[in-house]
């Protein structure tokens, strides 16, 4: 039999488990606080529970634990990026931000990624699997552990299209903002996506209240196909009407992402045709000068044109700001840090 992954259960699940293997109901809760609030890495640490309990969920159960293999802090304004190693010898990477208003950790959804982004380091190697919910878990858990400071919000940005691992993704935001668990707070939640429609559709009516992130990054269908493949399958009206129900059926604004990539999007006509194509919807625009990565030949777009880009949006009273950069210093593009652990040991 396939040992039980506790740590991707919710309470409910976990009283079951419990109960299948002899025990009171009433361990489950202990054992819960022991994962989710005392972020436990092994049964051993779980003194209050018997030895034998301990041993029999050992024999049956898995405890999914992340390994930090490697950490990279920033000396300009103390961001971490974190690779972390899955049980299988996989690898992910998760990073934190140190807010004023607290610490912000942005999480991988998978292992690769399939959207093919044209400028986006993740999905160079494509797809090899979803994380599962403890796995999700685990890299917002050992982040508050290493760094011994309470994480206050999450984004689910790193590596991994989030909507293409639904159900994890679910109970992931049900599992940390859980009363029993970390408990953080579901406004203080972002997801961001490439604007996959009929899953969009479907968050929407989960009425949950986190913020929806949808990676715009053009003006036009045309450019929109340009620069990322999933624009062929739900182009830009279907996807922006897929915004405007988010936001009727939760009342959550919505965040557009938009990477300025020089001489791409970044003309006044594209921030013209952008206003036009966001006027009347409650949003806010989030511009990133695009990271350029060596396998491509993208460039950042110049520091005035950024800023005039920018002026336009407002001149159109669209709600708009330049995406601070956090740990330049130990920046490539979002995914490089795993990308170049992955070709070095390719090489050697
Ligand atoms: N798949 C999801 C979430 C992961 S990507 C999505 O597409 O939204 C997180 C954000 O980083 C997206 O807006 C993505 O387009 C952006 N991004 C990826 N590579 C980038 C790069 N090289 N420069 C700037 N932004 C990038």
């Amino acid at each position: 039999m396939e040992p039980t992954d506790i740590k991707s259960q919710s309470l409910e699940e976990l009283k079951k488990t419990v109960e299948a293997l002899g025990e009171k109901p009433f361990r489950a809760k202990q054992l819960y606080e022991w994962m989710h609030v005392k972020l436990a890495k092994s049964f051993e640490e779980m003194t209050n529970l018997s030895m034998t309990f301990r041993g029999k969920l050992k024999e049956s159960c898995i405890l999914t634990t992340l390994t930090a293999l490697d950490v990279q802090t920033s000396k300009i304004d103390g961001t971490q990026k974190y690779l972390f190693a899955l049980h299988d010898g996989n690898v992910v990477e998760s990073v934190l931000m140190r807010y004023k208003h607290g610490n912000s950790v942005c999480i991988s959804s998978q292992v690769g990624c399939k959207m093919g982004c044209r400028f986006c380091a993740s999905t160079i190697g494509g797809w090899t699997r979803n994380l599962t919910p403890a796995e999700m878990l685990e890299q917002v858990y050992r982040i508050q552990e290493t760094s011994g400071e309470r994480v206050s919000n999450v984004v689910v940005m790193g590596t991994g299209e989030p909507l293409d691992n639904y159900d994890t993704l679910l109970r992931f935001i049900h599992m940390i903002s859980d009363e029993n668990g970390l408990h953080i707070s579901q406004r203080n939640i972002t997801v961001s996506t490439c604007g996959l429609v009929p899953k969009m559709e479907a968050l929407a009516d989960e009425k949950l209240q986190i913020t929806l992130a949808l990676s715009l990054h053009a003006s036009s269908q045309e450019k929109r196909e340009a620069l990322m493949p999933i624009a062929k399958k739900y182009t830009i009206t279907q996807v922006l009407n897929a915004c405007r129900n988010y936001y009727e059926k939760t009342g959550r604004r919505i965040t557009f992402e938009y990477a300025l990539v020089g001489g791409e999007n970044d003309s006044q006509e594209d921030a013209r045709r952008l206003a036009q194509l966001l006027k009347g919807l409650n949003c806010h625009v989030n511009l990133i000068p695009v990271n350029p990565i060596k396998e491509r030949s993208y460039v950042r777009s110049d520091k005035k044109v950024i800023g005039n880009f920018q002026n336009k949006l407002e001149k159109y009273q669209i709600n708009v700001t330049i995406r601070r950069e956090m740990g330049r210093d130990i920046d490539g593009a979002c995914g490089q840090l795993r990308k170049s652990y992955i070709d070095k040991k390719e090489d050697s």
